[in-house]
């Protein structure tokens, strides 16, 4: 009996993953603060897998300590660590609140939940934390960038650490058609949509289908690496 473990699976790329990693486990613990988790673990049971929501803020003690009671015994084959959110703004507009809200989302969920976890782990886990093609830096990001450089690092540093027995990989998607990309202004989506070479935005599916493929034993000597997801869009 395995258990895997998405966090942000309420919608978007979370729901995605969810949906696709139901058939690679026993038992899904679905994590999420916003309410409508529920119905995505209704839709999710009905293809028979076993679904726990938890629906809790990852950025306080609580809600970190819930998902570790969520897990019984069995031993976690695999974590996503999708949960994310944007607070944009230049330099100079940035707020501390807003500065701080996205590292404590982004970066300081992973690390907590990861820490808290990390007596559970199979033999041969996956770890998969979904960074952002903006690690490489974004106008007016400042603050979500460095929340995806960190996360960048923190997957490097415990590829190390937790070797042999879980690797542990980034994924590091471009733009991908989700509520969050939707807050993104038209005509700024617009031209972003044309430095695309594929000329679209990405599905979540698609980002699902390659966190189930890292998040597995099937790619377990693979680990410590940034897995770029953008219809070729890499550097600019
Ligand atoms: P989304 O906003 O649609 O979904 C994010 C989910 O995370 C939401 O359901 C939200 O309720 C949940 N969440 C936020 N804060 C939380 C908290 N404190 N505790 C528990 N749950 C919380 O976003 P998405 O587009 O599906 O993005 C998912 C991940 O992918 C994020 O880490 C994001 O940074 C990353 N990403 C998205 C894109 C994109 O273009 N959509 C591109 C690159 C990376």
């Amino acid at each position: 009996m395995t258990v895997g473990i998405v966090t942000g699976a309420a919608r978007g790329i979370g729901a995605a993953i969810a949906q696709r990693l139901a058939a690679e486990v026993d038992r899904l613990v679905l994590v999420d603060l916003a309410p409508e988790l529920a119905d995505t673990a209704v839709e999710i049971s009905a293809t028979g897998t076993e679904v726990s929501p938890v629906q809790v803020d990852l950025t306080n003690d609580d809600g970190i300590a819930a998902v570790a009671a969520a897990l019984h015994d069995e031993p976690i084959g695999m974590l996503v660590n999708n949960a994310g959110i944007t607070r944009d703004a230049r330099l100079v507009n940035m707020t501390e609140a807003d500065f701080a809200a996205v590292l404590a989302v982004n970066l300081g969920a992973p690390h907590r939940l990861i820490q808290a976890l990390s007596g559970r782990f199979d033999q041969g886990a996956g770890i998969v934390n979904i960074a952002s093609r903006a690690y490489l830096g974004n106008f007016g990001q400042f603050n979500y960038s460095m929340s995806k450089g960190g996360i960048v690092g923190l997957t490097r540093a415990l590829a190390i650490e937790l070797a042999p027995r879980v690797h542990v990989n980034a994924v590091a998607p471009g733009l991908i058609a989700t509520e969050m990309a939707m807050g993104i202004p038209d005509d700024i989506r617009a031209r972003m949509i044309e430095a695309i070479p594929m000329k679209r935005m990405g599905e979540p599916s698609e980002v699902a289908e390659l966190v189930a493929f890292l998040a597995s034993a099937r790619s377990s000597y693979i680990t410590g690496h940034v897995h770029v997801i953008g219809g070729g869009r890499s550097l600019t």
